[in-house]
């Protein structure tokens, strides 16, 4: 039997800032954009020049584009044969899922993020809020899902609401992912964007297991972790009732919060979280190198790397719903290897 290949490339387009396309995460795409749409139509950025390169490393199992050691790798499970609709990389077939990533709007300032809150300013949002008919609405054409957000928080920032409601209003079949901190995530919200009946999936990102620590790692207020809690019970019984197909909750480690991964585990459990993601820090240029090293936990010669590793020998890691980035599974394979588990 071949090797399973990554669908992304084939299935899944990410809008970023300034139009920006990328078949997933950028870092793991070492910033292979595949073109821009401010520049040139969608048509022509999915299969553009870069676009069919990776495609074609996908294909031939090199993968040289990516960064196999930090990403997610998505395996093709729909038994779909991308080989056949594939020529010289170019594939005939449109995304069925676009995730929106391009408004960095948020009402909470990770220390990982962010050094301060940041809301659009005025003449950027009207800019933004211009562009919904003409840019960003035409990508949901044909469309089966659609993903809010990995930069900014789809509930907090004002453009990515006014998106979301007509996003609803004009493709009736569409499904909603949100990828969000949950503060916002009421739902009265959901109700007012018109898609509480329409989700496919909610990540929650917490980062912590207690007040004190998610205060310390989003420089969030106490009445947010509230509508946090709040917010999740909500989402919990969704899931519960079978109305949410997948309840994910985050959990991104640093110096700060590392310490409470067992904790944060129980504690995702709890909410009846199907799937539970753990990765760590990455630094989008915002972090000094010294700060970076700080942060990062998780890399030999950190300080408490060694604490870390102690940690990781936890059964808990090994259930089934807990999903470990490949770095940090490394990390936990090679502690319990020589612990001779
Ligand atoms: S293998 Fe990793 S980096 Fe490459 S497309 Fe898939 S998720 Fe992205
Ligand atoms: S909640 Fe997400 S988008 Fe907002 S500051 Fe934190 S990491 Fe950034």
């Amino acid at each position: 039997m071949s090797a399973p290949i990554c669908r992304l490339p084939f299935e899944f387009a990410e809008v970023n800032v300034d139009g920006d396309i990328y078949f997933c995460c950028p870092l793991w795409a070492r910033g292979n954009c595949i073109g821009s749409i401010t520049k040139t139509s969608f048509d022509k950025v999915w299969n553009s020049d870069t676009a069919r390169a990776i495609r074609k490393s996908v294909l031939d199992g090199s993968y040289k584009f990516c960064d196999r050691g930090i990403c997610k790798f998505c395996p093709a499970d729909s038994g779909e044969d991308y080989a056949a609709r594939t020529m010289d990389g170019h594939y005939s077939k449109s995304p069925k899922e676009i995730k929106f990533n391009h408004c960095a709007e948020c009402n909470l300032a990770c220390g990982c993020c962010r050094k301060s809150l940041y809301f659009t300013p005025g003449d950027d949002l009207a800019r933004l809020n211009s562009e919904i008919d003409s840019v960003y609405l035409p990508l949901l054409d044909g469309v089966e899902r659609v993903c809010f957000a990995g930069f900014g928080d789809p509930f907090a920032s004002r453009h990515y609401r006014e998106l979301i409601k007509r996003a609803a209003e004009k493709y009736p079949d569409l499904k909603f992912l949100f990828h969000t901190n949950g503060v916002g995530a009421s739902r009265q919200m959901l109700k007012d964007l018109g898609v509480e009946d329409r989700l496919y999936g909610i990540q929650v990102s917490i980062h912590s297991a207690t007040r004190e620590t998610w205060q310390n790692f989003t420089r969030g207020r106490p009445e947010q972790y509230d509508a946090l809690m709040e917010n999740i019970k909500y989402l919990s019984e969704l899931k519960e009732r079978g109305l949410l197909p997948t309840l994910q909750i985050n959990f991104v480690i640093t110096n700060f919060n590392y310490r409470e991964l067992v904790p944060f585990i129980r504690l995702a459990k709890s909410f009846s979280s199907d799937r539970i993601e753990i990765w760590g820090y990455r630094n989008w240029s915002l972090q000094t190198p010294t700060e970076e090293a700080g942060l990062s936990v998780f890399r030999p010669g950190h300080h408490e790397y060694d604490k870390l590793r102690e940690i990781l020998r936890d059964p808990v890691f090994a259930k089934p719903e807990v999903h470990l980035y490949p770095e940090i599974k490394k990390i936990r394979d090679e502690a319990l290897q020589e612990a001779g588990a």
